[in-house]
């Protein structure tokens, strides 16, 4: 995480050069990026998973939102590219496989949480070090985020009030997606 002490300054106390400043965004703007690639494959795995198990709807939904995700990679990386950085290919942490359904939305849920916060701290940190490009940036994704956190958070209690008569209402439901969309970006995001 973030060390919030050393935002404008550096650890002896004199505050930060331009490049300094810069680098400091391109750090975050390449932390995000790996947060958002650990989404692209967690939630394409779990499509996958729910696909397997014909629950197409919700199998078309978090599809979408992988979508989203990738939208979200792709505006990192322009931005990354634009500050003279360099976009990375890591993943931020490791891919959680074989969840159960019931699993599924409640372990999503708290990855857009996370993300939410943690974006909004990125977002203010960028404002502080002068960059309110990539500070809207992180603010128009963290709404995205937030409908992704309401979606998963609705099925999760979906499941834990109404349980199985809930998912059997929507084994056999169709899977696609229609053309070129994501949840967040509905009418493709171009
Ligand atoms: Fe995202
Ligand atoms: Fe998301």
């Amino acid at each position: 995480m973030v060390d919030l002490l050393y935002v404008t300054k550096n650890k002896e106390g004199r505050t930060l050069s331009k490049e300094e400043r810069r680098n400091k965004v391109l750090e975050l703007l390449n932390k995000a990026k790996a947060m958002e690639l650990q989404a692209i494959h967690q939630y394409m795995h779990q499509h996958y998973i729910l696909d397997d198990r014909d629950f197409g709807e919700l199998a078309a939904k978090v599809k979408l939102i992988a979508i989203d995700e990738m939208r979200h990679a792709e505006a990192l990386a322009e931005r990354i590219k634009e500050l003279g950085g360099e976009p990375t290919t890591e993943l931020a942490g490791p891919v959680v496989k074989g969840q159960d359904v019931k699993d599924i939305f409640p372990f999503d849920a708290n990855e857009e949480d996370e993300a939410i916060d943690t974006y909004g701290q990125f977002a203010n940190i960028c404002r502080e070090n002068g960059d309110t490009i990539s500070a809207s940036l992180f603010e128009m994704i963290i709404e995205h985020e937030q409908a992704h956190f309401n979606y998963f958070d609705n099925v999760d209690n979906h499941i834990k009030t109404l349980g199985d008569t809930y998912l059997s209402n929507l084994a056999g439901t169709p899977s696609a997606t229609g053309p070129s969309k994501g949840f967040a970006f509905p009418s493709g995001g171009e």
